[in-house]
């Protein structure tokens, strides 16, 4: 029996045995619109549910909600949110394997994957959960005397949480953990392909007892309409987003229209540089799991493997054979290393890539085909480039498609990592660690992994720079993304 069996929601899809309520999240309870849109399985492109689609005015409904519920919410006592924070997260374990069929279910990744994902989704949730206790401000003597500076903090106010496919509960959990605890109110904004993660998310926070309005949530196929509605209204004070540096970028405008607080994770390109003295096995290893990981649909994927002369004939010998044992199929199936892409749109943009790449010089050491079968699979690729002066060069890949890269010289490997609009993450291999520090400092990325292909925990800063964003998720920064400076000047003689 699955531990949301017993949901109190008028429509419910079952999701590989497990209830999952297909409405919308507003002032605390589920409720169902006249249209729906379907939600695909991308492993077998058959329909896994139909939920509820939201218009703009279902946005301001919730926005509504989430205004309406700010100033209590705010008011809690950090003690008394804090252990409502507790309770969810043990809410959230116990539902485990829910979340990890779900996961799988509407977005593909192998199931070891999604419990992965859940594992760090929650820890976030649980780091939220401590820094409440946690938050300080500073008390001072006026400059001339005569009166105090106390400064402290106070939450945004309503925020817009919106949320990608590629890693849903994560996401989620990220934003709405940061948001929540900081004492903000949020409407959560679900991706298309993936609303049935986020909506048991949702339901886990009503029955852990999260007040009515104090998180909402919305899916909808008209995302437009919704940021069009919610950023137009002077009651939202913040804007959260992960997704796509062009969707981002257009949202920011919309913000500055009425001086909305924002925060912004976007795309990568992220350069692996693996350099003369490395640990060639464990460089390996890890650019396996940094590429192919979700089947490269993540923002901080390995982009651009670049790799020293004098180690690039033994890495791509090595990282070749790996790539070519990977098994691709179905997530629940056992022994899966990389599911499908999440559509047939983007199943066919990785072929146009590959033919792309192709044209322009580059050799294909392994896969390069798409996979037959009933969903959007593609063999995972492996491309040597002789130049680095192509088209693609500087596009965020997002595919199972790793592209090799050989240098002459660090100076060269640096430059070349640099050469891109963006600026999330990036990793260095080798076995000096004064160089390991030296190049790390002159990479223009707010992330550098070093001799590790895999870095997110809630312990640290997530986030990028250019291109790639604006603010931080997760460590000591996060929740302060959403609360605001207050100061109070107290006059005392
Ligand atoms: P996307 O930008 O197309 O969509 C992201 C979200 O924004 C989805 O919920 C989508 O429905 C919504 N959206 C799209 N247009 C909108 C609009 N006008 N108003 C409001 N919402 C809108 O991106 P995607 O293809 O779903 O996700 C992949 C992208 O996300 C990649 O570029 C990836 O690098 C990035 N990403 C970044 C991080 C990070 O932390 N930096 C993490 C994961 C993914």
């Amino acid at each position: 029996m699955s531990s949301t069996d017993s949901l109190d929601s008028p429509a419910v899809a079952l999701v590989h045995g497990r209830k999952v309520p297909t409405g919308l999240y507003i002032d605390g309870t589920w409720r169902p619109t006249g249209a729906t849109f379907t939600v695909a399985d991308p492993a077998e492109g058959t329909a896994v549910a139909e939920v509820a689609d939201a218009t703009g005015e279902h946005a301001l409904e919730a926005l509504d909600a989430a205004t309406r519920a700010q100033e209590d919410w705010g008011a809690w006592a950090p003690r008394a949110r804090a252990e409502l924070f507790h309770t969810a997260h043990q809410l959230l374990q116990d539902r485990a394997e829910d979340f990890a069929a779900v996961m799988t279910a509407e977005s593909g990744k192998p199931l070891a994957e999604s419990r992965a994902e859940f594992g760090l989704s929650i820890g976030f949730f649980r780091w939220y959960a401590e820094q409440i206790g946690h938050l300080h401000g500073t008390y001072a003597h006026g400059s001339p005397g005569g009166y105090r500076i106390v400064a402290t903090h106070q939450p945004v106010g309503p925020c817009l949480l919106i949320t990608p496919w590629n890693f849903p509960l994560l996401m989620s959990a990220r934003k709405a953990g940061a948001a929540l605890a900081a004492g903000c109110t949020a409407v959560m904004k679900s991706a298309q392909e993936t609303p049935l993660t986020g909506a048991l998310f949702v339901q886990t926070l009503h029955d852990a007892g999260f007040p009515p309005g104090v998180v909402n949530l919305l899916h909808t196929t008209t995302s437009a309409a919704i940021s069009d509605a919610v950023l137009g209204d002077a009651r939202l004070r913040k804007v959260s987003f992960t997704g796509s540096t062009g969707v981002g970028s257009h949202l920011l405008g919309k913000a500055a229209n009425n001086i909305v607080n924002a925060s912004m994770e976007l795309g990568g390109d992220g350069p692996f540089i693996v350099l003369d003295d490395a640990d060639v096995d464990l460089a390996v290893e890890q650019a396996v799991v940094c590429k192919f990981r979700n089947a490269g649909q993540a923002c901080v994927a390995a982009n651009r493997i670049i790799l020293h002369e004098a180690i690039a004939e033994e890495f791509t010998e090595k990282f070749v054979a790996q790539v070519r044992k990977l098994r691709v199929g179905n997530g629940f199936s056992d022994g899966v290393d990389v599911g499908p892409i999440i559509s047939e749109r983007q199943r066919d943009r990785v072929g146009e890539l590959v033919a792309a790449f192709r044209q322009q010089g580059g050799e294909i050491l392994a896969g390069g085909e798409p996979v037959d079968g009933p969903g959007y699979f593609f063999e995972p690729t492996v491309v040597r480039m002789d130049t680095r002066d192509h088209t693609l060069c500087g596009e965020e890949l997002f595919a199972p498609l790793a592209t090799l890269y050989t240098v002459g010289s660090v100076r060269q490997a640096i430059e070349f990592a640099n050469d891109t609009h963006y600026g999330l993450a990036a990793y260095v291999f080798t076995r000096d660690l004064n160089r390991a520090v030296a190049v790390s400092e002159k990479l223009d990325f707010g992330m550098v992994g070093v001799n590790r292909g895999i870095m997110a925990d809630p312990a640290a800063p997530f986030g990028g720079v250019k291109s790639s964003g604006l603010g931080r998720e997760g460590g000591h920064d996060g929740i302060y993304e959403f609360l605001e400076p207050k100061y109070l000047a107290l006059t005392i003689d």
